[in-house]
């Protein structure tokens, strides 16, 4: 029996070591990087803090709007407030563009069923919760979680939504299907890249990233594949950190150091 109490103890204080490390590990990949600005305007894009990840409202004309990503409540509550301050409801998305299928980008999709769900095909799986990935895998079993991506993006197209064009870009290696697209001179660069506090975009963090190499490698082929069309591109919006307004050079800074 003593012994029983004494595997239990050691258990116990194991899992607890194992929280508090992730813990710190979480607080310090959060922290760090330009503070998100709720509400913040750049052209027709306007920011929505969720916690720690934003979404993004895409104007389309005065009634209609796209989201990148749909943040982190599964009820989307910041993302319906901030359209209702517009005098809007769930109904005036038309389509949400996830940058990938990681949860605190899609747990809000469910909330506005109007609109047409988008991701790059290798992570449609991951978005609806038929697939689980890195270290996620340890925490949770996948299941389907009523998402529906009823579009499947390649690389290189341009969509149009309204009349809207829309880039789409694969930059693999925070996920194999993540994202980056190009919406109202507003690059979205989801989780592949964040923006530092002296205004520098650096790599997503390595913890997370599937493949850190081919990250920067998918960010250095972004910056040379964006170069001709640098001009139509006023600002860049990563996922967890605030909104880079210094055009593409961030971007091209970080593609010009050596690796
Ligand atoms: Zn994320």
């Amino acid at each position: 029996m003593r012994l029983v109490v004494r595997i239990l103890k050691i258990f116990g204080l194991l899992l607890a070591a194992l929280i508090v490390t992730l813990g710190i590990l979480l607080a310090v990949s959060f922290s760090g990087g330009l503070p998100i600005r709720d509400g913040q305007r750049v052209g027709g894009v306007e920011v929505v803090k969720d916690s720690i990840v934003s979404a993004f409202i895409v104007d389309l004309d005065e009634h209609r709007v796209a989201l990148v990503d749909a943040g982190n409540d599964r009820q989307a509550k910041p993302i319906l407030a901030a359209l209702s301050r517009r005098g809007l409801g769930p109904d005036a998305v038309k389509a949400i563009l996830l940058t990938h299928g990681d949860r605190d980008h899609t747990a809000g999709v469910l909330a506005f069923p109007q609109a047409e769900v988008m991701a790059l095909a290798p992570d449609v799986a991951l978005a609806e919760g038929r697939a689980a990935r890195g270290i996620f895998r340890w925490f949770h079993t996948p299941k389907p979680n009523g998402i529906k991506v009823t579009r499947a993006l390649r690389d290189g197209e341009t969509i149009t939504l309204g009349d809207l064009p829309v880039r789409v870009f694969a930059v693999p290696g925070h996920t194999v299907g993540s994202a980056a697209f190009l919406a109202r001179s507003v690059l979205f660069m989801g989780d592949s890249a964040e923006a530092t506090k002296e205004g520098r975009l650096a790599p997503g963090k390595r913890l997370f990233a599937d493949d850190p190499a081919q990250n920067r490698a998918s960010l250095r082929a972004l910056a040379a594949r964006l170069q001709p069309a640098a001009a139509d591109v006023k600002a860049i919006a990563c996922a967890h950190s605030g909104v880079l307004t210094r055009g593409l050079a961030p971007l091209a800074e970080f593609a010009a150091k050596p690796e």
